[in-house]
């Protein structure tokens, strides 16, 4: 006999005898999968992802206003002028964070997230702006103002944002 091969359940729903319901109580849930390919283009910020393959952490800065966008920003929204590329050391500071207890698991980079973890936005040192990323550290040591630094993976990543994660500066 055929099965049906998705995860499924069966719920009995209270419904009273004299309900008019009474026949529909049993409801079945299903759980499926959905798999979608596409392509998707990383535009005026690819320079930033393709020099996360060579160690290099780049940040764009307005030369009119002098700030310094990082993530990188192909134009500053305050001067409406083109930035350039700058390379940061990337070491920063944390302005606040917080503990996640659950993963989307939206790929396999995500999906491979212990929780709970620490998601951090870190002003880097030379940037005028806040980059959030994944900080890999112990949540109960994580404090606003810890020292923290990017930090390379080694191993090969589904989407280049997680060629990176910080860590605190021993
Ligand atoms: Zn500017």
């Amino acid at each position: 006999m055929p099965d049906v091969k998705s995860k499924k359940d069966i719920l009995q729903i209270e419904a009273g005898e004299d309900s008019l319901w009474a026949d529909f109580g049993q409801v079945e849930r299903l759980t499926l999968s959905l798999t979608q390919t596409y392509t998707h283009t990383l535009g005026r910020y690819s320079r930033f992802f393709i020099e996360l393959e060579n160690q290099r952490f780049m940040a764009t800065r307005c030369g009119r206003c002098q700030r310094v966008y990082a993530p990188p920003r192909p134009l500053c929204p305050d001067c409406l002028c083109p930035t350039y590329w700058v390379e940061l050391a990337g070491t920063g500071t944390v302005q606040t964070f917080s503990v996640q207890h659950f993963s989307p698991g939206s790929n396999a980079d995500v999906a491979a997230l212990k929780t709970p973890y620490v998601f951090a936005y870190v002003l880097l040192d030379g940037a005028s702006t806040l980059f959030p990323h994944l900080l890999i550290a112990d949540p109960a040591q994580v404090t606003v103002g810890m020292r923290v630094r990017v930090h390379y993976v080694q191993q090969p990543v589904e989407h280049p944002i997680h060629l990176i994660h910080f860590i605190p500066v021993e």
